[in-house]
Formats: structure tokens, sequence, C-alpha cells
């Protein structure tokens, strides 16, 4: 369960200055969507539900900072159904079903999880939802659209392949939400962002979410939001209170060895553990697995469908481990684990942020364990700075060195020579040589088409290999071209 309103009060920004409602019932909900709710098993309403689901009903354009497992989704898809019920039909006319609501999600992970919400909540209504993504065939997603569909879950590219082919009009959109704009913005969909934003009615209420306020989703939400309430439920860089958080220095060579030993000796089950590589994690996971652990590795080079089977395994309980680079992580909802395992330090220190959040959550205690090696000091220094705390040092007593370290570090060398994440690449602005520290020069690893593809029509890309990506281009009848001046800031309000 989610922390309930009361605890709001710590967290609440000035701004927000009325008593938070406790129930469901003081929002003036529809019973059909109370009654979906009573169904979910939801009594109270999380803090960023309580603050924001009155100011939307109210048709305000709403900034909220809030991470995945606050109840973010809840707090915009319920007043977008509500909102939505004064439309609703339940005619077999496509005509009479316009896309009213586009929410826009960075992957695909995260758009089936909204997209699976939102059918909960509205499934006593007549309002229709569904979610389109790339990677999937196009066709049943297409019958789906030329049906008609108020409420489309979607992420950017596969949005964009769909304009192009006439399956779906934005011209009738009255809201539009940009989950996870920060994940968006990393990921260089700006351009594509910018695209859908031009053709959407310029009358809209517009929600934007992000996990951290950065220069550049100020920027951005100056651009296309119209006088927001800022709506915050706990502070970018806090990291939880309830999360015991250590760090374990060992030789490079032996980090898997130490996390195979921690495993074992806390018996720990329903563990992430975060590495900055797609091949570090799937290594990480076959050695454990070795070791007899339940292991499974999720990264950007899976399949939608090994994804998605993973992700199920480890919420069963059929998987303990899960080996995840952050990207691959980001959006999962998976959250209340009672550990997070850091197999290598995050070059972004705001990573470790979002990684350790998966722990400790809802007032549940939790614990982070990091490992580190020499070469890794100055990232421990990046995130005690950022977090404004001393990580405690663990003690490696009863830990005995693998004498296979010479193996792994043969593989982790290899891991080495081509050390990137998953994010590299993208609109993360300049790393300080400091975030490498004394790694020679990285080899660009394969580029994942899935997350760092910019938008490129579904006939060109069907025609490539998956691999080759085409640089950041547009659609070649979205002739717009991506100003990106004109959203990062001094253009008038939409
Ligand atoms: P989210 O941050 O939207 O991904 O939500 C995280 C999880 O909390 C999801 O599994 C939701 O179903 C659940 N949740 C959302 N709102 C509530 C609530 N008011 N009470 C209990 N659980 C909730």
């Amino acid at each position: 369960m989610l922390e309930p309103v009361a605890a709001a009060a710590e967290t609440a920004p000035e701004a927000v200055t009325e008593a938070a409602p406790v129930k469901f019932s003081d929002f003036g909900l529809s019973p059909a969507i109370q009654r979906a709710l009573e169904e979910q098993g939801y009594v109270h309403p999380t803090p960023i539900q309580a603050q924001a689901i009155p100011v939307l009903l109210q048709g305000r354009d709403v900034m909220g900072a809030a991470q995945t497992g606050t109840g973010k989704t809840a707090s915009f898809s319920l007043p977008i159904i509500q909102m939505l019920l004064a439309t609703a039909n339940t005619s077999m006319s496509p005509a009479r079903h316009p896309v009213r609501a586009l929410i826009l999600t960075p992957t695909r992970e995260l758009a089936v999880q909204v997209a699976d919400n939102v059918k909960a909540y509205a499934k006593h209504t007549p309002v229709r939802s569904t979610v389109v993504f790339g990677g999937m065939d196009m066709k049943p997603q297409t019958e789906i659209l030329r049906n008609g569909v108020e409420i489309v879950i979607a992420t950017p590219g596969r949005l964009l392949d769909h304009i192009e082919q006439k399956n779906i009009s934005l011209s009738q959109v009255q809201m539009l939400v940009m989950d996870e704009a920060d994940r968006m913005l990393d990921m260089g969909f700006l351009p594509d962002l910018q695209r859908i934003i031009n053709l959407l009615p310029k009358q809209r209420q517009n929600l934007m979410f992000s996990a951290t306020f950065s220069p550049e989703i100020k920027k951005l939400a100056n651009t296309f939001l119209n006088n927001p309430r800022t709506i915050e439920v706990a502070r970018s860089n806090q990291t939880a209170d309830k999360v015991t958080q250590v760090v374990y220095k060992v030789e490079e060579n032996q980090k898997g060895a130490l996390i195979a030993h921690l495993l074992r000796q806390r018996e720990l089950k329903q563990v992430i553990v975060f590495s900055n590589t797609k091949i570090g994690a799937s290594r990480l996971a076959r050695a454990l697995e070795q070791e007899g652990m339940k292991a499974t590795a999720i990264h950007g080079d899976k399949s939608q469908q090994e994804r998605m089977a993973a992700l199920e395994a480890f919420k069963k309980g059929e998987t303990d481990v899960l080996v995840a680079t952050d990207v691959a992580a980001r959006g999962l909802d998976i959250s209340d684990l009672p550990c997070v395992i850091n197999y290598d330090l995050p070059y972004n220190a705001e990573d470790y942020v979002h990684r350790i959040g998966r722990t400790g959550r809802a007032g549940a205690s939790g614990d982070a364990i990091s490992i580190y090696s020499d070469k890794d000091e100055r990232l421990l220094v990046d995130i005690e700075k950022l977090i404004k705390q001393t990580i405690k040092r663990g003690d490696l007593a009863g830990f005995t060195p693998s004498s296979r370290g010479g193996e792994e570090r043969g593989e982790r060398g290899g891991e080495r020579r081509g050390r990137r994440t998953e994010d590299e690449g993208r609109a993360r602005g300049p790393r300080t040589p400091s975030a490498y520290g004394s790694a020679p020069a990285p080899r660009r690893e394969k580029v994942d088409p899935w997350f760092l593809k910019p938008y490129e029509p579904a006939s060109a890309a069907a025609a490539k290999p998956a691999a080759s990506v085409a640089p950041a281009g547009g659609s070649s009848i979205i002739k717009a071209k991506p100003k990106l001046a004109f959203l990062l800031g001094g253009a008038p309000k939409q």
C-alpha cells in the first residue's frame, strides 16, 4: 500500500495550503470510478493524488514532481476519466469517440502500466482507452484506434507512426499528460514531443510529471504548461529516510562474488541489482544462475516479450533477482522492494536516488547496498554530495573473495573497454571526465533501437535491421524541424 495522505504534510510545498482531503469520496468522482477504486482496494488517496486531483478537476495545468510508486498514475488518470464522462457514450460510431486525452510515456513498459491502470479505473464507464508502443505489429493497434478511443497512452515514436499513417487524429485532444518528462528528455524524445505538441489544439489542459526538476525540464514546462500549479510529493535528490544505505568496497573482479555472498547471507528475495551496462547485467545474471540463484537480466537488448516475461516472473516471485540497467528499470512498477543492490555505482548521481527509491517506500524500511571499487571513488563522492550524507562503509567480515576473480576480471575488463551506460549518447549534457574515472576511451555499445531511437517512420524502420538506427531525424510527412530553441525557451505559451 502506498503512503496515505496524512503523511503529505511533511512534504507538501508551501504553495499547497488546503487541508488535504482524506477520502476518494471527497473529490466528487463518479460512483462508477469510486466503485473501481474500491475494487482496487484503494482506501486513502496518496499525497500526490490528494493534491493533484482537485486541481486537475478545476481544469488547471499541473507540474507534478513525483516518481513511479507515489500513485501519480491515478492522480492524473482519475480526473481525466471523470472529465471525459461528460462526453462518454456507448455509440458504435468511431466519430463519437475521438481522442480526447493523450498520455505520453518514455518507455513501453510504463505505457503498458499506465494503460492497465486507466483501464481498471474506467472499467465501469463507457470511456475507452488503449495503448500504442513500438516493437509490436501496428495492425491491432490501428484497428482499435480506428474504432475510436478517448484515451490514448503512447510512446512518442509509435504515436508518430500512427499519425503518419492517418490512424489517429489529435485534433480533439483536450488533455495532454507527459509522464516521466525528465526521462523523455534524457532519451532524446524532445524533437518527437515537439512534433506531437504541434499537432494538438492550442486550447487544452496540460500535465507534466517528472521525478527531477532540471533546468531543461523547467524550460519545457515553461513552454507548454499554462500557469501550472506545482505539486511536489518528495523533493528530488532526497533519499527515503527509511532506506538503510551501505557501500562495500572490493576489488573490481570481486563485485559479482560479493553480490552472491550478500544474497546468500541475507537470504534476499525480490531484489533488483543495477548494472550500468547491458552486457554487465547479462553476465551477472548468468553468474548468479550458475551459483544456483533464480536471476534474470532485463535490459534494452531483450525483446519486449522477454522483458515482460521477466517482469511477470519477478512479480510472481518465480525470480528472486532481477538484474537491470537504469533504462530498462525506469518506469517499471516495481516498488516496495526489501533491497536494491548497485553492482555498479551509477555515473549520474541522480540515478542513485532513482534506484534506491525502489525500496523503503510507503513507510516500509529497505536496504540499499552498493558495491564499488577503487576506480569508482569519484562516483561515490558525487553521490554523497548530492544526497548530502556520508553512506556507511560496510564490513566485509565473512566474505571470502572468489578464486574465480581472475575470470571475472577478464570479463569485466572487456566490459570496461566498451563501458557505456544505456543512456549514453542522449541529451543528458556533457559528462565530467571524472564520471568515467580512469577508464580507457570507451567504445560505443551497440545502439539500443528501442530506447535510443528518435522518431523514424515505421516503414523505414521495418526496412532496416534492428540495430541500424537512423540518426535523429523526422517523419517524412511531419516536416516541422525540431525547433529545440523554440521548445527550450523563449517561445510563447500554447
Ligand atoms: P504509480 O506511482 O502510479 O505507479 O502507483 C504505484 C502503485 O500504487 C500502483 O500499483 C497503484 O495501483 C498503487 N496505488 C495507486 N494509488 C493508490 C492508493 N490510493 N492506495 C493504494 N495503492 C495505490
